[in-house]
């Protein structure tokens, strides 16, 4: 009898171990028996990992569902990559990467031999260009042009679906947008590993398919914070398919309006930006610029002349206005002007935001929520009052303010975080409007003729504690330049305490100018992309005993402040976590729940 190792989709990292009479190819498929039922696994290699102890009675293999591996040798080889890489088993990853279907047994007919690349074919190219216009029609010329397999992903589907109305029809015949919904991605899926697919244009859901041919990877908008995945597992598709790249020899190219840190760092010479936005860009210093009282509210908001000008300008040529402001609501906090208390959340102490137009407040943390108090629950003052107005205090006010020309102010700022369709808002208002809310509602200007975007407080926009909190104002801020309809004719009026001072310089600048003054910070205080960051959820009660192994290893690290649990590791030395990590992840520990581990690569 032979011993074969399987991977079961799950949370674990343990490889069980079961018998068979023959031996087993590697990366087949294999039905085994698992606690009282059975599942479908892949056959793997033993080395490194924990094993179940050999005492136990080993059991026999079910059947073999196919004759020779399913998968492509350079998906294999991914696989393997995303499991040591991101902290996770390769149970996780083939959950990750392969359709349920798969996963489940379904019949595939043998792969047929794939045409290897040249590993000369591996390259990494760039592609940025800020116009959105005029990148895709880069991508579009690489269609055009191709004779292999290419992959054209995007950062959000809707992106993917521009791009491929954007392609003749005679070419798109020759390739797939990727499907949503589980049944077609399936059949799609073997289409495409069956070689009768030249190209695929997807998002997310599209990245680990068995292209046949594959030779070229574009990862479209690759500095955008949706490649990094928000739920378990996490993992950053950018990462994964740039191994992928190298694993099938395949070229890669990065495109997108300006460069990650990780790209500037690998490549500072990587592309050229365009600095002629001083002529459309209006910095207005905060301090000197004329604010308005907000009723009931302590502070006042910033709306200046020159944004007011601007928003006129725009409106006159029947074009859409933006005012962004990244806080909900009609005030941040209430709070009581006698006892100086703020207003708390009665179930969790959490902050509360006063929504203006329903009269009550709402709980940030646990979202729940009372009716305005009459007076202060602390010590009975009657004078409550707000603190930093909202998107509501501002769309009243900017009503007020352009009343005698233009009523259509609209404000955009549910939970769900939805925008009506930009056809439904021409139809509505087919000479334009000025639309308020938070950073999401950039997203409009895709297909919305925009005249002007202003910041109201644009340092808010960076006020989060994040490592990165700069650099993601910048893209965001740089975004509102260039996204959607006609970019280079619109004006940008960014409000600030610091106009072009700080981050914010790269604006004038270039985005070059930003990563190298932001990489020079990073670099200094070893951030990523210098270092890697690792965030370790373990299970209750365990995080104490992992840090001592830790602390075993001189390794650098620290608990969070709620929770002796929660550990954040700063190193290169993954081999040495994942040897500590790895009975944490035994089959044998389901009850007591696994580690959830977060990375942060740049
Ligand atoms: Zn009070
Ligand atoms: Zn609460």
């Amino acid at each position: 009898m032979k011993q074969v190792f399987v991977s079961v989709p799950g949370p674990w990292w343990t490889r069980l171990l079961y018998l068979h009479d023959t031996p087993i190819k590697l990366g087949v498929r294999v039905l085994v028996p698992l606690g009282r039922s059975t599942r479908v696994g892949l056959t793997v290699a033993a080395e490194g990992i924990p094993v179940e102890n050999n005492s136990i009675k080993l059991k026999p293999i079910t059947k073999i569902i196919d004759s020779v591996p399913p998968i492509p040798e350079e998906l294999m080889k991914t696989m393997e990559w995303f499991s040591n890489t991101w902290f996770s088993g390769l149970g996780i990853a083939s959950k990750v990467m392969f359709p349920t279907k798969f996963l489940d047994g379904e019949e595939l007919c043998p792969l047929t031999e794939y045409e290897k690349n040249n590993p000369d074919n591996y390259r990494v190219n760039y592609i940025y260009e800020e116009n959105d216009a005029k990148r895709y029609e880069r991508y579009a010329e690489i269609a055009k042009s191709s004779s292999a397999g290419t992959m054209f992903l995007f950062s959000e589907a809707d992106s993917a679906k521009k791009f491929w109305n954007l392609l003749p029809s005679g070419l798109k015949e020759e390739g797939i947008i990727w499907p949503t919904g589980a049944t077609k991605q399936w059949t799609q899926w073997k289409e495409a590993r069956n070689g009768n697919v030249k190209f695929i244009v997807g998002s997310q859901s599209a990245a680990f398919v068995p292209l046949k041919g594959l030779s070229r990877i574009i990862i479209e908008d690759e500095n955008s914070g949706g490649w990094l995945t928000q739920k378990n597992p996490c993992f950053h598709h950018r990462s994964v398919l740039a191994a992928r790249a190298k694993f099938s020899n395949a070229e890669l190219i990065l495109g997108g309006r300006i460069a990650s840190s990780k790209a500037f760092m690998q490549n500072s010479e990587c592309g050229k930006e365009k600095k002629d936005i001083q002529k459309r860009l209006i910095f207005v210093n905060l301090h000197d610029s004329s604010s308005f009282t907000v009723d009931a509210v302590k502070d006042s908001l910033p709306i200046s002349k020159p944004l007011i000008r601007e928003t006129l300008t725009c409106r006159e040529n029947s074009k859409w206005a933006f005012w962004i402001l990244d806080r909900k609501g009609y005030a941040g906090e209430l709070y009581c002007r006698d006892c100086g208390e703020p207003l708390r959340c009665s179930h969790c102490v959490g902050v509360m935001r006063w929504e203006g137009k329903q009269k009550r407040l709402s709980c940030l943390s646990c979202k729940h929520h009372i009716p305005i108090p009459e007076k202060c629950p602390s010590c009975g003052g009657p004078f409550l009052e707000g603190v930093r107005p909202g998107l509501e205090a501002l769309t009243e006010r900017a009503s007020l303010i352009l009343r005698y020309k233009y009523k259509e102010v609209l404000l955009f700022q549910n939970e769900s975080g939805k925008l009506p369709s930009c056809k439904s808002l021409i139809k509505d208002y087919p000479r334009g409007a000025l639309v308020v809310g938070t950073r999401k509602i950039l997203a409009l200007t895709d297909e919305l003729p925009t005249g002007m975007i202003g910041w109201i407080d644009a340092d808010a926009e960076a006020r989060i504690t994040e490592y990165d909190a700069k650099a993601r104002a910048f893209a965001l801020l740089y975004e509102s330049f260039w996204r959607g309809m006609d970019p280079e004719r619109r004006k940008i009026v960014i409000q600030s305490r610091r106009p072009d001072r700080g981050w914010q310089k790269g604006l004038t600048r270039g985005w070059s100018y930003f990563w190298k003054t932001e990489l020079k910070e990073r670099k200094e205080w070893n951030l990523p992309p210098y270092s890697p960051m690792l965030k370790m959820v373990m299970p209750k009660g365990t995080g104490i005993d992992f840090a001592k192994l830790l602390d075993k290893e001189s390794l650098e690290y620290w608990a969070a402040e709620e929770s002796s649990d929660e550990i954040w590791v700063r190193t290169r030395k993954f081999s040495i976590i994942k040897k500590y990590l790895a009975p944490y992840f035994d089959i044998k520990n389901t009850r007591r729940g696994f580690p959830v581990t977060r990375l942060y690569l740049d």
